[in-house]
C-alpha cells in the first residue's frame, strides 16, 4: 500500500490536507501517518489539467520550421524527418514535452505520435497518465494501410503490459493522409474494442474543399458515413464546420478539441465554433496541439488564448469564461476519458496540484479561475500529485537537468543524420 499525506494546503476554501492512499484520495482534512508526508506550504489544491490533444515528443521539432503554412511545414519540415526519427529520439522528445507539461500542472495528456512505447516508457517513467494512440498514415497506400492496421491490432495487444495509467487509442491523423477504408477499419476497430478514436478534422478550409470536391461531403460527413462518428471520437481543431456538422458532432458526444495558438500560428483561417458547439452537445475542451506548431506545452497559456480569442471573435467579452476555460482543461476532458480527476473528492482518484498565491500575479485573490487564466503563468503551479505520487515537488521535478540535456542530443543527432 502506498500513501502520500499532503498537509498544509488549502481544499475548497479552507486549511485542510489530502491524504492519498493506493492512488486513491482517502481523505480529506485528516491527517494519518502516510509514507511519505509532504508540507503545501499554504498552497492552493485544484484538479489537475489535461492536455486533450499532443504530439508530445514534437518539442524536437521546436522552433526549426515556424512561420509556414501547415502542408508545407508538415512536408518540408516534418514528415521527411519523422520518416526516420528512432525510437531513442522519440522517447527524449517525449520525455521533455512531459517536463514541461508537468510544470504547468498537467498530469494527462492525449498524444498521437510514431512510436507507441517510446512515448508510453516515458509515461510510466514520469509518473503521469495518457491515452497514446501511434499516429496512422497510409497516404492511401493499400500495403501502407495493411501494415498500419496489423500495427494497431498488435499495439493494442501490448499496450496491456502497462499500468492502468496508459490507454491506447486509434489515431489515423487525418482524412487527407488516411484512406476512406482505413478510416471505416478505425472505425470497426474502436466500435469493437471499445477504444477511443483520435484525429484531426476541419483544421482548415483547403481540408474541406478537398472533401467536397473528392466525396461530396464536408469531413464530418464523410467521417460520419464511415462509422467514425460517435462518443469515443475526438477530433482535434474542428474550426470549419457547417451547422450540419456541428449538430452531427454534438448529438454524438464528441469531444472537439480547441488548439487555439496552433490555429493561429498556421493561420488556418477560422476560428473553433465554441458557443455553438457547447449548445449543440460536444465536449469542448483546450489542448495545445504539439510544440511544433505552438511551441510550447503551457495549458495556462493555452487557456488565456482561447478565451481572448474567442471574445474577439464573437465580439463579445462574455463568450468562453474564466470559469468555462478551466473547465476544458479539467472536468470536461477527464469525463471523456472517464477519469474521476476533474473535482477534488474523497474518493476520486489522487490527482491534483497545488498553485502557490504568493506571487504578486495572483494577488488581491477574488476569483482563482480569472488568476489561472488570465493573470498566471505556469509558474504558480507549485507541485503536482498524479496516481498519488509527486511528480513535482515545489517546482522541482527529479531528473529534469538529464531530459533536457537528452532531448538536446536527440534533437541534435536527428538533423545531423537526415540532412548530413
Ligand atoms: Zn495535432
Amino acid at each position: 500500500m502506498n500513501s502520500l499525506l499532503v498537509k498544509n494546503i488549502i481544499v475548497d476554501g479552507k486549511l485542510s490536507s489530502i491524504y492519498c492512499e493506493d492512488g486513491h484520495i482517502a481523505e480529506i482534512g485528516v491527517e494519518k501517518d502516510a509514507d511519505e508526508v509532504f508540507d503545501g506550504q499554504g498552497c492552493i489544491a485544484h484538479p489537475p489539467f489535461l492536455n486533450s490533444h499532443t504530439h508530445a515528443s514534437m518539442t524536437l521539432f521546436r522552433g526549426n520550421g515556424d512561420d509556414l503554412p501547415l502542408m508545407e511545414w508538415l512536408q518540408t519540415r516534418v514528415w521527411p524527418y519523422e520518416k526516420q526519427i528512432s525510437f531513442d529520439e522519440i522517447y527524449w522528445g517525449g520525455k521533455l514535452a512531459m517536463v514541461e507539461m508537468i510544470r504547468s500542472g498537467i498530469t494527462f495528456f492525449a498524444d498521437m505520435y510514431w512510436n507507441f512505447h517510446a512515448v508510453a516508457k516515458g509515461v510510466e517513467e514520469m509518473g503521469m497518465r495518457a491515452c497514446l494512440s501511434a499516429v496512422f498514415i497510409d497516404f492511401d497506400n493499400a500495403e501502407v494501410a495493411r501494415q498500419q492496421k496489423e500495427a494497431n491490432e498488435r499495439l493494442l495487444h501490448e499496450s496491456k503490459e502497462y499500468s492502468n495509467c496508459i490507454s491506447f487509442a486509434v489515431g489515423p491523423h487525418a482524412i487527407y493522409t488516411v484512406n476512406q477504408d482505413s478510416f471505416r477499419w478505425a472505425a470497426e476497430f474502436t466500435r469493437e474494442h471499445d477504444l477511443i478514436l483520435h484525429t484531426h478534422l476541419s483544421e482548415t478550409g483547403h481540408e474541406v474543399k478537398e472533401c467536397l470536391e473528392k466525396h461530396g461531403c464536408t469531413p464530418v460527413e464523410y467521417l460520419e458515413s464511415l462509422g467514425c462518428i460517435s462518443n469515443r471520437f475526438m477530433a482535434a481543431h474542428t474550426v470549419h464546420l457547417t451547422e450540419k456538422d456541428i449538430r452531427i458532432l454534438g448529438e454524438n458526444r464528441v469531444m472537439c478539441m480547441h488548439n487555439p495558438v496552433s490555429n493561429m500560428k498556421l493561420a488556418v483561417g477560422g476560428v473553433y465554433p465554441y458557443r455553438k458547439l457547447k449548445a449543440a452537445g460536444a465536449i469542448p475542451s483546450i489542448a495545445t496541439d504539439g510544440a511544433g506548431s505552438n511551441n510550447n506545452l503551457d495549458i495556462l497559456e493555452e487557456m488565456k488564448i482561447a478565451a481572448l480569442l474567442q471574445k474577439h471573435h464573437d465580439n463579445d467579452p462574455t463568450s468562453l469564461s474564466a470559469k468555462e476555460a478551466v473547465e476544458m482543461a479539467t472536468i470536461h476532458p477527464a469525463g471523456f476519458f472517464n477519469l474521476d480527476c476533474g473535482t477534488i473528492h474523497k474518493g476520486g482518484l489522487a490527482d491534483f496540484i497545488l498553485i502557490n498565491s504568493g506571487h504578486a500575479e495572483m494577488n488581491p485573490m477574488f476569483d482563482l479561475n480569472s488568476h489561472l487564466v488570465y493573470a498566471a503563468n505556469s509558474q504558480v503551479v507549485d507541485s503536482v500529485v498524479c496516481d498519488g505520487k509527486l511528480l513535482m515537488r515545489h517546482r522541482t521535478i527529479e531528473g529534469e537537468e538529464e531530459i533536457i540535456a537528452k532531448a538536446n542530443e536527440a534533437s541534435a543527432s536527428m538533423y545531423k543524420r537526415i540532412d548530413g
